[in-house]
């Protein structure tokens, strides 16, 4: 995905008032997929490493994207939506 796409996405999920892709997947995951995660992250492992797995589990978001997602700067939050 290009520079210019992600930037489209943004705005595209500001305007719609959607969550990201991110927050999408989060979302169609189970609680112990989402508790797996939270305990991965707490554990400082690399929002890099968790990407790669989150890629290969059908997450179609972009590492920059996904990382704005876990530092609560994307649609999500605006949203007040917490994933
Ligand atoms: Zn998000």
């Amino acid at each position: 995905m290009s520079l210019a796409d992600d930037l489209h996405e943004a705005e595209q999920a500001a305007i719609r008032k959607q969550p990201c892709k991110t927050g999408v997947w989060l979302e169609s995951l189970d609680d112990r997929d989402r508790d797996a995660i939270r305990a991965f992250l707490a554990a400082g492992k690399p929002v890099s490493h968790l990407h790669g797995i989150a890629v290969r589990n059908g997450c179609g978001a972009a590492e920059t994207r996904f990382r704005s997602h876990f530092r609560k700067r994307c649609a999500c939050f605006d949203l007040e939506h917490v994933a």
